[in-house]
C-alpha cells in the first residue's frame, strides 16, 4: 500500500491556462515556463497540458534533452542560457535556444564549430532595474552587434525579465528603460512573465513567456487565480492515519507549541515538509478534512501534520483530506505560511506520487 498522499496534475486546467495566456496576448509566440520539473507538475506532464504551446522554456540543460527525446520539436528556450561550454554545444546539436546574460556565454558561442552555423537562436538579456542577469544599455549594444556577427548565431531576440510586474504600475520604468536601451534595433522583443501577460500589454512584445499562470496560481498578491479564471493544475491530498481525542491543556506536536483551550479532537494528517508542505505553515493555515475547510494546529513535522476536526465530527482515520488544489487555492495556504504558490508547488518532493487526469 503507497501512502495516501498523492499529487494529482490536471491536463486540463494546463490547457485552459494555456489557452487564456494566449488570450491575453493574441498573436504572440508563447513559451511555456516549465523550469523546476514544471513547477513541480513534472516535465512529462507539462509536455502533455501544454501541448499547444509555441515553445517550452525552462533553465536545466538535461531536462532539455528530454524533451527532445521526448520528441518535442517546437522551440526549447534555455532561460539562463549555456552554464559551459558543452551546454553551448548541446544547443547548437539540439536546437535551443540560448539566453546570453553574460559575456562569457558569447565567447562559448564563438568558440562553435563550423559545422553549427546559424544554429543557435540568441534571446539577448537587458537588465531592466532587477539587477540579477542581464547586460547594461552600452554593453547591451554592443553584445548585440557582436552576437549579429557570429556565425553560429541565427536569430538574436531582445529580451528582459521584470523585478516587479506583479504590482500595478511596478513594471512601467522597466520597460521604459527597456524600450530606450533598444531603440532603432530591428528585431523580435521577449518581455513578459505570467504577471504582465495578465497586466501589462505594452510588454507584450512578440513572445510571452509565462510560467506561474499555467500552473493556475496567481502572480499577484491582490487578485486570486479565480477572479483570473485560472484553474488550479495540482490537487495534493491525503488521508487521515489516526484522530486524537484531548483534553483542555493537552499539547499536539513536536515543541508542545500548540495546546489545547478546551476538549478536542485532532486528525494526523499523512504530509509532512519531507514532502514539501512547509514546516513554517502555522496553526490556522487552511486545509480541509472530507471537503470541509479546517486549520492545521501544532508544528508540521516530517511525515506527518495534525488538524483540528472540531468542524468535522465525523472525520476518523481514513477521512480525505485535501492540502491544496481547486477546493482549496494553493495561494491561500502559501500566504498563510508567509511564501507563495510558487514556493509550495516547487518544493513537491519526489517521493509524493504524481497522478495525471485530463
Ligand atoms: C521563471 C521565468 C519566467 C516565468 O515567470 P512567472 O512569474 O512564473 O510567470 C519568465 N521569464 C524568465 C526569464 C523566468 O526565469
Amino acid at each position: 500500500m503507497p501512502r495516501p498522499l498523492v499529487a494529482t496534475v490536471s491536463l486540463s486546467a494546463m490547457a485552459h491556462n494555456l489557452a487564456l495566456a494566449r488570450r491575453c496576448a493574441p498573436g504572440r509566440f508563447v513559451w511555456a515556463v516549465v523550469k523546476a520539473n514544471a513547477y513541480g507538475h513534472g516535465l512529462t506532464n507539462a509536455l502533455r497540458g501544454f501541448a499547444q504551446a509555441d515553445g517550452l522554456a525552462l533553465i536545466e540543460f538535461d531536462r532539455a534533452a528530454e524533451l527532445r527525446g521526448a520528441g518535442w520539436q517546437r522551440p526549447i528556450l534555455m532561460l539562463e542560457g549555456a552554464f559551459d561550454e558543452a551546454d553551448t554545444r548541446q544547443a547548437a546539436e539540439q536546437r535551443l535556444a540560448l539566453t546570453v546574460h553574460e559575456p562569457g556565454q558569447l565567447h562559448w558561442l564563438r568558440g562553435l564549430p563550423a559545422s553549427a552555423a546559424a544554429s543557435v537562436d540568441v534571446f539577448l538579456k537587458f537588465n531592466s532595474g532587477m539587477n540579477r542577469l542581464g547586460f547594461a544599455a552600452q554593453p547591451f549594444r554592443a553584445a548585440y552587434e557582436t552576437l549579429r556577427s557570429l556565425p553560429a548565431v541565427r536569430s538574436v531576440t531582445l529580451m528582459t525579465h521584470f523585478a516587479d510586474a506583479d504590482i500595478a504600475g511596478g513594471a512601467d520604468a522597466a520597460l521604459q528603460r527597456f524600450e530606450t536601451a533598444t531603440q532603432g534595433i530591428d528585431a523580435p522583443r521577449s518581455l513578459a512573465n505570467s504577471a504582465a501577460v495578465l497586466s501589462l500589454a505594452a510588454a507584450h512584445g512578440d513572445g510571452v513567456r509565462p510560467g506561474i499562470m499555467l500552473y493556475g496560481a496567481t502572480p499577484f498578491a491582490d487578485r486570486s487565480a479565480a477572479s483570473l479564471e485560472l484553474r488550479a493544475a495540482m490537487r495534493l491530498e491525503s488521508r487521515l492515519l489516526a484522530a486524537q481525542t484531548l483534553a483542555v491543556g493537552d499539547a499536539v506536536g513536536y515543541g508542545s507549541i500548540f495546546r489545547t483551550e478546551r476538549p478536542m479532537r485532532i486528525g494526523v494528517v499523512a504530509c509532512g515538509y519531507a514532502d514539501g508542505y512547509p514546516r513554517h505553515a502555522p496553526t490556522g493555515t487552511p486545509i480541509l478534512v472530507d471537503g470541509v475547510r479546517t486549520r492545521t494546529v501544532g508544528r508540521v513535522a516530517m511525515d506527518m501534520m495534525m488538524v483540528d476536526l472540531d468542524p468535522v465530527p465525523g472525520a476518523a482515520a481514513g477521512s480525505a483530506v485535501e492540502l491544496w488544489g481547486e477546493r482549496l487555492p494553493i495561494d491561500e495556504v502559501a500566504n498563510a505560511a508567509g511564501t507563495i504558490g510558487y514556493e509550495l508547488m516547487c518544493a513537491l518532493a519526489p517521493r509524493v506520487a504524481l497522478r495525471v487526469e485530463h
